[in-house]
Parts: structure tokens; sequence; C-alpha cells
């Protein structure tokens, strides 16, 4: 743990982690073999304030600083990391944006429910466009004085789930992303339906849905920031999401570590224990100082952002490296582990697959490079325009 964390920080660290050890990891692996989300964690961590975290208190939060969430997010990945990517979707992605880019009356109504536990669910991608972002054709047309939404989202966190929804969608044909808008509305709007829920090699505890938007009306009030700003909010979203997800992985990549050198310690092979063979004294050094690493890139983003610096580079380098080092710990843990690793019976072979969302959701890793290296280049070009988009 970084000496320069805050007694807060290092508070919420360990409540959570205390939380996920109770009540997350002795259930994960049977969580994993559903492939549901549990409802039971939903009023379990209302109490601890986990879906508000991202919430300021006027609007019913904790109003945590983005080191304190990202504290929380790694003990909760820790723990499961389908639970993280619930929680982290729900704060990062769809409160986050209300909290953004909302006016004072979405605020005021969306935000205390998704503080109370009612989830949340952003939906950009669709089955056409992910990375190309600004390729999405869900429609918004005007209707009197509101909208109607046609389309398909895919791949949504919490997507059959959720209570409130944030919605992107085209509001001017051939504006490319200015033409994009975002929109907050309620499960029960006429016209939302779930469509394919996913059966998922990882994260199998979280769940992953296509939303179907069929000619669905939506009140003016309900555009969420201004018209054309969608995409740029979204944006600005992803770019705070994504320190999530690198802490989302470093807490794997710990829980990884944490198995391998306790399994270390107790296999014996050739009469000593694997602790002792120095090809696996290692592996393990490996995975401490990668994880390590990732912690402190993490920390960083989530620090200038607490101070209001720019972090786009260095929320993308976070996650690029925090989701690489962990799909390198998890897998070294798997090799640790011998036969057994392959095997359910241990976690790390959850570990393993879960890990590989870390390395595409939010953004892939081919995306975040071109994100770094785009800030990285002399003539700095705004992201928008001709590049990809940056799911
Ligand atoms: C479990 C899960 C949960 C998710 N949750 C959400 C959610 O809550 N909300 C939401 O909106 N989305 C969500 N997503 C979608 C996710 O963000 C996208 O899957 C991701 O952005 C990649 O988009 P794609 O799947 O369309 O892949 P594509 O964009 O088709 O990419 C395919 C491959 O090509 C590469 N590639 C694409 N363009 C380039 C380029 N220009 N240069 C080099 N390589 C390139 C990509 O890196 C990738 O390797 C989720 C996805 C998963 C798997």
């Amino acid at each position: 743990m970084d000496p320069d964390l805050t007694e807060e920080q290092r508070l919420v660290y360990h409540t959570v982690r205390e939380f996920a050890a109770a009540e997350i990891r002795p259930h994960a692996a049977a969580w994993d073999r559903a492939g549901r989300f549990s409802w039971d964690l939903i009023p379990k961590m209302t109490s601890l304030g986990l879906w508000g975290m991202s919430i300021p208190p006027e609007h019913g939060g904790t109003g945590l600083s983005m080191t304190s969430v990202v504290m929380a997010v790694e003990a909760l990945a820790w723990g499961d990391a389908g639970i993280a990517l619930t929680v982290a979707a729900h704060n990062g992605l769809c409160a986050t944006h209300i909290a953004l880019a909302g006016s004072e009356d979405q605020k005021r109504w969306f935000l205390p429910r998704l503080a109370g536990g009612e989830l949340g669910a952003w939906c950009l991608t669709e089955p056409g466009a992910g990375s190309d972002a600004a390729a999405i054709a869900t429609r918004a047309t005007r209707s009197g004085d509101g909208w109607t939404l046609s389309g398909t989202k895919a791949f949504v966190t919490n997507g059959s789930l959720a209570g409130v929804y944030v919605v992107m969608a085209v509001t001017d044909p051939g504006r490319g992303p200015d033409g994009i808008s975002a929109f907050v509305f309620d499960r029960h709007t006429s016209g939302i339906q779930v469509g394919k829920e996913e059966d998922k090699l990882g994260m199998r505890s979280s769940d992953t849905a296509e939303v179907v938007f069929a000619d669905c009306a939506v009140p003016g009030v309900l555009l969420l920031g201004e018209p054309g700003r969608g995409y740029r909010d979204a944006m600005r979203v992803l770019e705070r999401a994504r320190i999530g997800m690198g802490a989302l992985a470093v807490g794997l990549a710990q829980a990884a570590l944490e198995a391998s050198v306790e399994y270390a310690g107790e296999r014996k092979t050739f009469g000593r224990p694997l602790a002792d063979h120095q090809a696996i004294q290692h592996m393990i050094a490996d995975m401490a100082t990668e994880i390590e690493a990732a912690r402190l890139l993490v920390l960083r983003a989530a620090d200038l952002a607490d101070r209001g610096k720019p972090f786009r580079r260095e929320s993308s380098m976070a996650k690029l490296f925090a989701s690489e080092a962990a799909a390198r710990a998890t897998a070294k843990a798997v090799q640790i582990h011998g036969g057994y690793g392959f095997m359910k019976a241990y976690p790390v072979e959850r570990y393993y697959r879960d890990v590989k969302l870390t390395e595409i959701g939010e953004g892939t890793s081919e995306i975040q490079r071109i994100i770094i290296a785009k800030s990285l280049h002399p003539r700095k070009s705004s992201g928008f325009s001709g590049g990809p988009g940056a799911n």
C-alpha cells in the first residue's frame, strides 16, 4: 500500500477489503458458475455507500475522491472482479456521466436513486460500433418537445438489471462526434427492451446485455448535457472510468499474487516447497513488482484527477499497464499452480478468465496506445477527428 495515502483512503481500502473477504469472496466461485449478478449484495453494499461513491453528498452519495474510489474498486476486485465491474460501471460510467453533465433537476431525480442501490447502466457500444464509438447508429429524432430513440446497444454492463440508463444517440447526422447527444432515463420508459443476455468467458458475476430502444419516447428534459456534446462528455466519463478499470486490474492481480504466494509455500516438489525454487521466486517477484508499478500509475492518475489537473494520458497509461500487467500476473498464477491452476477448484482459474475484460472494456489496449501516442505527438490532435473513437 502506498505510504502517501491519507487516513481516509487507507480506511476505505481496509473497510472494503474486509467486506469483500466476508461477503464477496466466499461466494465468488458460485456466482461465476451461475453466471449472474447476486441481488443479495445490493442492501449490504448500499449500507457501505458503495453505490454512491462517485455521487456528491448533496445528491445522496458518499462523494469519495477519485483516489478513494480506486482504493475501493481495487479491494472489491480482490474479492470478485465481476462485482467490481458492476460497481465501476454503475459509478464510473452511469452516475459519473449524470454528475458531470446533468442538470440540477436530473441530478436530484436520478443520483439519489443510484446511491440507494438502483443499478445504473451506460450505453455507448453497439453491435457495429465499439472502438469506433463515433460511428454509433442509434438515432434520436425530435418529436414535439421530446425525442424518439431507436437503436440497439451491445455489451451493456447491468443492461438487464438497471433502473437508470444513460444512452448516447445521434441527434444530428453528418456532424460526426458533434452530432451525438446523451439521454438519461428510467427503465420503465416505454420502448426499452432487454435483448440478448450474454454468456461470458469471465466477469460472470456481472450482468452484460443488449438493450434495445424501439421508438422509445423521451421527454426533452431528459437530454443529458448540451445537444451535440454527448460524445465529448462520454469521452470525459471514460477518461475517469479507465482509472477505475486500472484499479480493478490491480485488485485482480493482487488476488492472483496472494494465492500464488500461499500455494508456493504449501506445495512441495522435489522435497522442497515451490517457494524455494528460483524459477517460482522470479515469477512471484515479477508479479509483485508489476502490481506495485500498476498501482502507482493508477494512484498517480487518480491524484491528478483529484487535483483538477489534466489526466487523459495518465488514465490511459494506468489502464493499459495495469490490465496487461494483471494479465501477465494471472497467467503466472496459473503456471505456479501447475495442473491445479487449470482446475475450477482454485480461484486462479477464474482470475485468468476475468482479467481479459480489463484489456477490452472501456477501450481496448490498442485504443489506449493510440490515445497515449497521440498525446505525445507534437501536433496534438483533439482525439476526435479522423482517429478511432475511444470507448
Ligand atoms: C463484459 C463487457 C462489458 C462491457 N460493458 C460496456 C458498457 O457498460 N457500456 C458500453 O458502452 N460498452 C461496454 N462494453 C463494450 C466495450 O467497451 C467494447 O467491447 C470495446 O470498446 C471494444 O469494442 P468492440 O468490441 O466493438 O471491438 P472492435 O472495436 O470491433 O475492435 C476489435 C479489435 O480491433 C482493434 N481495433 C479497433 N480499431 C483499431 C484501430 N484503429 N487500431 C488498432 N486496433 C484497432 C481493437 O483493439 C480490438 O482488438 C463492454 C464489453 C464487455 C466485453
